[in-house]
């Protein structure tokens, strides 16, 4: 497996050496607004730990963790008032699909009619 390059963006943002839009920050959790928005709401939820993608993520972290994860992804979109016309999740594990920062990530999009799945 490759190992996790603390140098990516990310881990400068959550490391507080970068400037973020920042959306909801906790012990373990940091939601920002991506800096190239493909919708009127796009952003970038991630756990502070150190993983590089998705499979990293589940396979290196506890259940609970992911739960926690996945249910703070869920309470941001509610809250950014997604929930009712809907948003759409999207995660790139690797550099085939389109993964160009290697920390894990989920991009929480919405505020617009979306259509197509795969570029
Ligand atoms: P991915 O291509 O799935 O790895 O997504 C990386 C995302 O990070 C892209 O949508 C970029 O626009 C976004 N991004 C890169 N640098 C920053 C930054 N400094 N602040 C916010 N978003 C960023």
């Amino acid at each position: 497996m490759t190992p996790y390059d603390s140098s990516n963006v990310f881990a400068k943002i959550i490391r507080k050496e970068i400037p973020c839009q920042l959306v909801y920050e906790d012990a373990e959790t940091l939601a920002f607004r991506d800096i190239q928005p493909v919708a009127p709401v796009h952003v970038l939820v991630i756990p502070k730990g150190a993983y590089r993608s998705f499979s990293d993520f589940i396979t290196q972290a506890t259940p609970e963790q992911v739960a926690r994860f996945f249910s703070r992804v869920h309470i941001i979109a509610a809250e950014l008032g997604l929930e009712e016309d809907g948003y759409r999740l999207v995660s790139n594990h690797g550099a085939q699909a389109g993964q160009t920062v290697f920390h894990f990530h989920v991009h929480l999009i919405g505020g617009r009619e979306i259509r197509g799945l795969a570029g």
